[in-house]
């Protein structure tokens, strides 16, 4: 067995063959209902209220920074370093005084492809490095599975730096106070494409309060940037079932790359 069969299988994506234009409404009504269960779902508060990510609230240091309007910035745009200072001098929202550090984002700053996940949980909290623990070891060998490895044209960063108290899901307005800081790191990056994992960056990042099965299997735009969307690896890891939906997402991920 070689080792991308052997990560296939680990992601239960093996073989590798797959009936074309397969459609089991019964399957996707019970995934959509699984996808709304409240681990990668946004909270209460979040639902009540889709966060708005044109108008950056008036909090985060950054936020004086940017310029919604378009009209030109009054002082100039943080680089990496400005920003990563920034995010870690940042008590804009509650989250701060309870995570041990900030998680910034890890990877290739000229990267072509951008993870985008939902807040560090306790492993990323205590390393400082987003998607170390087991949701991260998925993560990985779902990039190994399309050829791509953390760190190599690939960055990966979160809708909130600081992690959610109980690894409970981001509220509206720490997303909100959050979010220029990564918008910052996209206009850094200018990724090639954006895959966003799980409903909350999904629904962070498009602005919307959407289910997960109905963000999946079209190519959205983050500001002119493709936007892929799939599973949370988190929810994969509880539900594997669905890892060959994630592939699905993964494979269009690639050929939207190959287009661009
Ligand atoms: N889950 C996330 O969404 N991000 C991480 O960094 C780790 C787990």
């Amino acid at each position: 067995m070689d080792r991308r069969e052997a990560v296939l299988r680990e992601l239960n994506l093996y073989p590798l063959w797959v009936r074309k234009n397969q459609h089991d409404p019964v399957v996707e009504e019970q995934a959509g209902a699984a996808v709304g269960q409240p681990v990668p779902g946004l909270s209460p508060a979040a639902r009540a209220e889709p966060v708005e990510i044109s108008e950056p609230a008036a909090v985060s240091p950054v936020h004086a920074l940017t310029d919604p309007a378009g009209t030109g910035p009054a002082v100039p745009l943080p680089d990496w370093t400005g920003l990563k200072q920034q995010v870690r001098g940042c008590t804009a929202c509650k989250l701060r005084a309870g995570c041990t550090q900030t998680v910034f984002g890890v990877g290739d700053e000229q990267a072509d492809w951008l993870f985008v996940g939902e807040g560090p949980g306790a492993d990323e909290d205590a390393l400082g490095e987003p998607f170390v623990g087991q949701a991260g070891k998925l993560l990985d060998n779902m990039l190994m599975a399309i050829k791509l490895k953390r760190g190599s044209k690939v960055y990966i960063a979160n809708i909130v730096k600081c992690r959610p108290p109980g690894n409970r899901a981001p509220e509206a307005d720490e997303i909100a106070a959050c979010l220029p800081y990564l918008q910052r790191q996209i206009e850094l990056i200018r990724p090639k494409i954006i895959v966003a994992l799980g409903k909350v960056a999904s629904n962070a990042l498009l602005g919307k309060d959407a289910t997960l099965a109905s963000l999946r299997g079209t190519r959205h735009d983050y500001r002119g940037i493709p936007l892929v969307i799939t599973y949370h690896p988190a929810y994969l890891l509880r539900s594997p079932s669905e890892k060959a939906k994630a592939w699905q997402d993964l494979r269009m991920a690639v050929s939207v790359m190959a287009g661009q």
